[in-house]
Parts: structure tokens; sequence; C-alpha cells
């Protein structure tokens, strides 16, 4: 599903990641089965009212060169006002108004997305002199709140989720269409890929809007099957910081994972890893995506032993995504392109993969019996029964004696046979544990 998107825009030290930190607290403190990911701190999954949505700290996000101050301020109020569906704009209550925040007003206010104005720092409650002054920034009403106590960022959150409630994030029509995102840094060859994807076969069948603004989605048939290439929303949108690739990659491919059932994630092999490709692999995974990585460019490297070194690279520094299968391949020539197929399909179908219960707890019985468990003081971890509770993608939960000793060690384990047991190539799975006496 895709997630709505709200960024918290404003100048440093005014206590963005305080504030963002403060609203995810409750959805963070549970994410015990979602380990072993490098949790990109900049965004989070958040919950208010029963809407959920995704918050960026705009302050904690990469830029890809180094800005003076103030062209950084100035690109998050850009990147708020373009790519976000609702821009909280952050100011500091103490130091009152300066003019970095008329200068991101003003911005912001051009922009398409609505603008809640919020003055923080304001710790003690009903003390409130301090808002009135940003009535001047011609934004509305400002909300009084203190990130570090709490105070008022639930009215904040209730006018959030108000406008959320008025965007239509309507999905595309259900169907039997497999949704693919083409997902990499710049010049990793999408644009190639997808053209390829696209071309090889004459028969396309439509093109459909896609949920998000600018962004269209193109259904192939391949040998009988239908794939959803879905587009990285605005790619082909100029706008005033497009050179600004990175900055924008990451609001866009978090866009089109969200969308997708299969990512296909696009490495140069010419480049090596890059900590980019970590990190949008990390969101892929961390956002419960089906991933296939393509080692794209095989042409343009000297031997088969560079892939073969990328591989293992890959292997050691993209652990979380060690379940995904790697394929050589050159968008350019089509070389490897055709492989694709077979690939997202095996991933799709393990990522909807339904193990029965019973199967399951015949499993589980000989791990009981021939495998390890955990001990903590006079406490051993003992599983009872386990069932799937989820597909897209799998998620298992385990009831036992006593859930707050499993570690991510043992986590990593169970995991481990799991796949050897059911194959779960291609997609991640997650795993739960609940008590059960
Ligand atoms: P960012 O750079 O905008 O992300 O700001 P931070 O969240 O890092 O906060 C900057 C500083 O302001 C930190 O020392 C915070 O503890 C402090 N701060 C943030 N919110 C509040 C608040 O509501 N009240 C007070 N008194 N200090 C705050
Ligand atoms: P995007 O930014 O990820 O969409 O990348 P593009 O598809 O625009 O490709 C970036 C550059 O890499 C272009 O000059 C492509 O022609 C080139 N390119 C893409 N795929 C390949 C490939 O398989 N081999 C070679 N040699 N070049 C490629």
């Amino acid at each position: 599903m895709a997630l709505p998107i709200v960024a918290v825009v404003g100048r440093p030290n005014v206590g963005k990641s305080t504030l963002v930190n403060r609203i995810a607290q409750a959805q963070d403190a549970i994410v015990h089965e979602m380990r072993g990911v490098t949790r990109d701190r900049s965004y989070h999954e958040a919950e208010w009212n029963g809407i959920h949505f995704t918050l960026i700290d705009t302050g904690g996000i990469e830029m890809s060169d180094d800005d003076a101050f103030q062209g950084s301020i100035r690109k998050q109020a850009f990147m708020g006002a373009e790519e976000a569906d609702v821009v909280v704009f952050l100011v500091d209550g103490r130091t009152g108004i300066v003019p970095d925040d008329v200068e991101v007003a003003r911005i912001l206010k051009r922009g398409k997305a609505p603008v809640l104005l919020a003055v923080n720092k304001l710790d003690t409650p009903g003390v409130e002199d301090p808002i009135w002054e940003f009535y001047q920034l011609g934004l509305g009403d400002p909300f009084p709140v203190s990130a570090v106590h709490g105070n008022g960022t639930g009215d904040l959150l209730d006018a959030v989720v108000d406008h959320l409630r008025g965007i239509e994030h309507e999905e595309p029509e259900p169907d039997d269409a497999i949704n693919v995102a083409i997902i990499g840094r710049p010049n990793a060859g999408k644009s190639s890929l997808t053209n390829r994807l696209i071309g090889q076969d004459r028969s396309i069948v439509s093109d459909v809007a896609g949920t998000t603004r600018d962004a269209i989605d193109t259904v192939v048939e391949h040998e009988g099957k239908r794939y959803r290439i879905v587009d990285t929303a605005g790619l082909r949108r100029k706008s005033q910081i497009d050179e600004d690739v990175e900055y924008y990659g990451f609001v866009r491919a978090m866009r089109a994972i969200d969308r997708a059932d299969v990512a296909l994630l696009v490495i140069d092999a010419t480049l090596g890893l890059t900590d980019q490709d970590q990190r949008v692999a990390g969101y892929a995974a961390e956002r419960n995506c089906a991933i296939v990585v393509l080692l794209n460019k095989r042409d343009a490297v000297e031997s088969g032993e560079v892939l073969e070194d990328l591989r293992d690279r890959i292997g050691d520094r993209m652990m979380f995504v060690g379940f995904a299968p790697v394929i050589s391949i050159s968008a350019l020539t089509g070389k490897g392109v055709s492989r694709i197929w077979g690939a997202v399909d095996t991933a799709f179908e393990n990522y909807s993969k339904r193990v029965s219960t019973s199967k399951l707890n015949i499993w589980l019985e000989g791990l009981r019996e021939f495998g390890h468990t955990v001990t903590k003081g006079k406490k051993v971890l003992r599983l009872k029964y386990a069932t799937q509770t989820r597909t897209c993608p799998p998620e298992f939960t385990f009831f036992c004696n006593h859930p707050e000793i499993v570690n991510d060690n043992f986590e990593r384990y169970l995991e481990n046979r799991l796949r050897q047991e059911f194959d779960f190539a291609g997609t991640p799975i997650r795993l739960k544990f609940k008590r059960r006496d």
C-alpha cells in the first residue's frame, strides 16, 4: 500500500528529529520483528487515528553535495512542497522568526502540499505568546508544541490526518498483475531496463494512471502473465532541483517500493557497490518488498571476476537482502534480461506463499527435538506452536513461554531454518513471538 508522506521541514536545531522521534515512538517500541535491516533514521512509519503515513525528517536525509547551510534548507522546503502530501513546517518559538523561516514559508506557499506551521519548544502548557509573531508567515494558525514533552503534538497530528483523509490515495484496480518497481541509484540503468522490459514484448496492455501524482504505470504481458511496471514517481518530471537526484531519489524510490510486490534493484556493476545501493536495498527490505538484485552493465565490466567479486561484496555488505537472487544483465545489449521474468515470478510466488499450520508444526517439532533454543538465567525458551499470520511478505507468529528472551541470533537461526525447509528465495520473511503459557 502506498503510504502518504508527511515531511517535517525547518532550520537545523528547531527540533525536527525530536518531533519525528516522538511521533514515531509508539511504533518504534515494537519493532522487534524488524531486526537486521539498516534502518534509516530519517523516516518512520506512523499512525494516528487509524491513518497510516510515512513521516520524514527532511533534515535527516543526506544531500548529494555539501550544501551551504541555507541551500540545504531551501532544498528541504522544495522537497516538502513538491513531494510530500502534507508539510509540517517547524519553527523555534524561543528564537522567534528568523529570515530563513520567511524564505522557507515563501517556498512552501508556492507548493501544492498543505502546510501546517508548528511552533516548537513551548514547554510550558498555556504559555503561548511566542506563537503570535508567526502569524506573519501567512501560513494560518500556528500549532504550539513541545517536541520534548509532547504538548500539542496530538492536536498537530489531528490536523495532519485531517488533511490526509482528504487526499485520495486510491490503489489501482486489483488485478492479477504483479507490481514491479525498478529502483537504484541514478545512472544505474533503470530507464534503459524499463524500456527493455516494456519494449521486449510487443503486447503492452495499457497505460494506467498510478496512485501518485504524475506516475504512469505500464502493464506488460509476458508469456501469458501480467506485470505492472511501477513508475518511480515523478522521474519524468522536471523540477527546480532536478540535479539533486540523490535527495529526491529517496522519496521516489520509497513511493515506488510501497506500491510494489517485487523490487528490481539495479546496481551499476562498473561502479561496484555504493552506499546508496545499500541504502535503497535497505528500505526495500524494510518496507516489505520481494527483491531481485540486478548487476547491470555486464557488457562494460572487464571480466567475470569483477561480477563474482561484486556478488561476494553484496553477500557481505547487504546481508539483509541475502534472500534476493542476483542476476547479471546488460540493459544495453539485452543479455540476461529475459531471466528477470522467471526471477520475478519465483520471488512473487514465495512472497505470497502460505504454509499450512500443520506443515509448520511438523517442522517445529523436528526443531524442538534436534535444534537450538535460547536460555536466560533460569528461563529456557520453548516454542509451543507456530502459525503463518500474513502473506506478502510471509509472517510467522511463534507462541512461546518467554518471548522476551528471543534475541537476534535466535531469530536469524529460525529464519534460516524456515528458509531451508520452505524456500522463500526472493522474499523477506517476518517473525513474531507471543506469550502462550
Ligand atoms: P533538528 O536539527 O531540527 O532535527 O533538531 P533536534 O531535534 O536535533 O533538536 C535540536 C535541539 O533542540 C536539541 O537539543 C533538542 O533537545 C532541543 N529541542 C527539541 N525540541 C525541543 C522542545 O520541545 N523543547 C526544548 N526545550 N528543546 C527542544
Ligand atoms: P537511470 O538513471 O538509472 O535511469 O539510468 P539510465 O537508464 O538513464 O542509464 C544511464 C547510462 O548508463 C546511460 O548512458 C545508459 O546508456 C547507460 N547504460 C544503461 N544500461 C547499460 C548497460 O547495460 N551497459 C552499458 N554499457 N551502459 C548502460
